[in-house]
């Protein structure tokens, strides 16, 4: 039984917008993971120290066979396929964050996976995205998208103007 699911996507660093184009690319390529809706890319100021680039985000909306813990393996194997970028002779940090949102009306609560995710309500730069692709969803636990969003005010995020 296939399920409905939401990702997000983030990066600012290495090329901020073509990191989270790749990204979506490669979703749409991933065996067991039928792409079905992708928002608009959004740009949105970083939180934390001032100085970094500023974040690019979207978020998609896929059907999977894949069980949760089998579609974050999938998503964390993209994020190091793609993502790790070598300074310095170290590992950097990563140019590629990708969340699993929801997964169906789930709610899974283990060491290594929570759904929904923890800090969606209070992030803009999911809540926006994901409303432009889903409007009418009911977060499991957390009420309707609707709601969370009128709570949640946009904070310099806007769409990317890809002109
Ligand atoms: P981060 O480095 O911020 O991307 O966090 C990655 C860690 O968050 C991984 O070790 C995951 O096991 C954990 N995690 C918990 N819930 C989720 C979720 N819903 N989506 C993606 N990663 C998650």
């Amino acid at each position: 039984m296939a399920a409905l699911v939401y990702v997000a996507l983030g990066s600012n660093l290495d090329g901020p917008a073509g990191q989270v184009r790749r990204a979506i690319a490669e979703l749409g390529r991933a065996p067991s993971i039928h792409l079905r809706r992708v928002s608009r890319l959004y740009r949105s100021p970083p939180l934390g120290p001032a100085g970094q680039p500023d974040y690019i985000n979207a978020v998609a909306e896929a059907e999977t066979g894949l069980s949760p813990q089998a579609l974050l393996a999938a998503l964390q194997a993209m994020e190091l396929a793609q993502g790790r970028v070598r300074t310095g002779g170290r590992w950097g940090p990563r140019p590629l964050d990708l969340d699993i949102l929801l997964y169906a009306d789930r709610r899974i609560h283990t060491p290594d996976l929570r759904i929904p995710h923890p800090r969606m309500a209070e992030r803009a730069f999911v809540l926006y995205p994901l409303y432009e692709i889903a409007p009418g969803l009911e977060i499991p636990g957390r009420g309707p998208l609707r709601r969370l969003l009128h709570d949640c005010p946009p904070k310099g995020l806007e769409p990317l103007d890809e002109g």
